[in-house]
């Protein structure tokens, strides 16, 4: 099975692209990558962000693309307007399942996308995905909503739904005993799967969850199938997290 992350690159090989070749690896994928913006970071600060030029960002989708027979596609961090409208002149033919993770801030406080571009975003990006999977803070990012007992995460899931998403998941739930939970807006049905919370603070857990649902969906497995694997993924990968560098542990289920 080939996957292809198309995303940033994270020289602590955390998050990112370097991230996802790892869980595709672990899970048994082969994995290929496009290169979006090059991120100077490590797991105590984020530097700078260099998006790369539209020339190369087409030449590698398309040598990608022309070579290998693509299972799913996953899209982490898109940047700026240009690469967005790139993507979306170059995926919005395609018939792979597409799973978006919307990533706004790394936990170490960079901008993962400006501000400025979160409008084609919404317009161009969200419609493409097969499942979107924004945490509370990016769906409240998305739908310009506030979560609370007006604007349920329901509602602020279909209004993420009306964008164009398949389908939504919302991670990090909080609930009772020590649970999180994931909602799940899957086309017309809704529901919540929960599991144990561990709390740490990680680089690279949310492309850990997004890179188990893409692996989960190309392998035809349902939705549901697909948030209850990737929260076991992402689940020992936060508990398997290692202090590599200086700061904030790097979730790796590998060793
Ligand atoms: N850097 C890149 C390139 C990413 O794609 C992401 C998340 O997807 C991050 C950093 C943020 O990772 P975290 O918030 O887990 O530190």
């Amino acid at each position: 099975m080939n996957l292809l992350s198309i995303g940033g690159s994270d020289p602590s090989s955390g998050a990112g692209i370097q991230s996802d070749v790892k869980s595709f690896s672990e899970l048994g994928a082969y994995g290929l990558t496009v290169i979006t913006a090059i991120t100077g970071q490590n797991t105590s600060s984020f530097g700078m962000i260099e998006p790369v030029s539209k020339k190369i960002l087409e030449n590698q989708l398309e040598s990608v693309l022309n070579d290998f027979k693509i299972d799913g596609i996953k899209i982490g961090m898109v940047f700026n307007s240009e690469i967005i409208k790139t993507l979306y002149q170059q995926l919005k033919k395609i018939k792979i399942p597409i799973v978006v993770d919307p990533v706004i801030k790394s936990t170490t406080g960079g901008a993962l996308i400006q501000n400025k571009a979160i409008k084609d975003f919404q317009k161009y990006i969200i419609p493409l995905a097969t499942v979107i999977t924004p945490n509370r803070f990016e769906a409240e990012i998305l739908s310009k909503l506030k979560i609370n007992s007006k604007n349920t995460v329901e509602k602020i899931a279909k209004n993420i739904q009306k964008m164009g998403a398949k389908n939504v998941i919302i991670t990090g739930i909080e609930g009772k005993n020590n649970q999180i939970a994931d909602f799940v807006q899957e086309r017309n049905t809704k529901y919540l799967i929960s599991g144990e919370k561990i709390s740490s603070t990680n680089h690279g857990s949310g492309c850990n969850y997004s890179a188990a649902i893409v692996y989960a969906i190309a392998n035809k497995k349902t939705i549901r199938e697909s948030v209850k694997f990737a929260k076991e993924f992402a689940y020992n990968s936060i508990k398997n997290a290692k202090k590599v560098g200086m700061g904030i542990k790097i979730t790796d289920i590998q060793n």
